[in-house]
């Protein structure tokens, strides 16, 4: 409970930013590392005293020591994940000093990456995207590339990209090349995935002087998967859910909108 208390402060936060039930905050998400509107959707409160030195059968003072604990989840507006905050207010012998400390879990680490959720990738895609994740996160770079690579290649399967010019070699360079021209993905997107050097035709060749990938490439390419995953899988869904949902709108129907929609 004591780990993370210094991630962020609201000391001494006036009573009215105290945030309300269904109330909205810009805060950075846990999850989608962006900052989002965040709806607060529960709260509980609990209080709690030195017990050992307090007992309220025996005495009319006041503890010299007790803490209100708020316990607020918020739901990120972007990627419906939740997270839990703590705000913990310790009172003391000066009322005017006691300070509030919030903390939030699952912390937030800016060097570790949280796997996204896909709900229109394969699942055997999904389980090698989430292991590149998890490589990333144990500093397993090589093991984290070689996912990344094998990701890259199950979504070329998925999309059935065959390279059927006589002239040009059935690897993977050509095969991005195709998807840019099927106009699958954007030049932009065809291009960063180019300029990994594991993710090239080099990299199927051993070499005893190779170097493992640095941290910062492949942060960079399992983001560059990312909008690639969602770009080619996730977006269209999306939009076309939102129209279905649009196109049966009433306007009595406003509160049975999905909140994502409403925003
Ligand atoms: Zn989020």
């Amino acid at each position: 409970m004591d780990a993370d208390r210094s991630i962020q402060s609201t000391e001494n936060m006036p009573e009215a930013t105290i945030p309300t039930l269904n109330s909205r905050q810009n805060m950075r998400c846990r999850t989608c590392k962006s900052i989002t509107q965040h709806e607060l959707v529960f709260i509980h409160t609990a209080s709690f005293t030195d017990e050992e030195e307090y007992d309220p059968q025996l005495s009319h003072d006041q503890p010299n020591y007790w803490e209100d604990r708020t316990y607020r989840l918020w739901i990120c507006m972007g990627c419906q994940d939740a997270h839990m905050e703590i705000a913990i207010q310790e009172h003391g012998p000066q009322p005017e000093q006691d300070p509030v400390f919030s903390t939030f879990y699952p912390p937030y680490e800016p060097g570790q990456k949280q796997a996204r959720r896909f709900s229109y990738l394969h699942e055997n895609l999904i389980e090698i995207y989430r292991e590149a994740v998890l490589c990333y996160n144990t500093g397993a770079r090589i093991s984290c590339a070689a996912c990344l690579r094998a990701l890259l290649e199950g979504i070329l399967i998925d999309q059935g990209v065959i390279i059927n010019e006589e002239r040009k070699k059935d690897d993977l360079f050509n095969k991005i090349e195709k998807l840019r021209t099927m106009k699958i993905i954007p030049t932009s997107t065809a291009t960063l995935l180019h300029s990994f050097r594991f993710m090239g035709n080099q990299a199927l060749h051993f070499k005893l002087e190779s170097m493992p990938p640095h941290e910062v490439e492949l942060s960079y390419a399992i983001e560059a998967m990312e909008q690639f995953i969602y770009h080619i899988y996730e977006a269209q869904k999306d939009l076309q859910k939102k129209l279905e949902i649009l196109a049966k709108f009433r306007p009595d129907d406003m509160d049975k909108l999905p909140p994502n929609v409403k925003s």
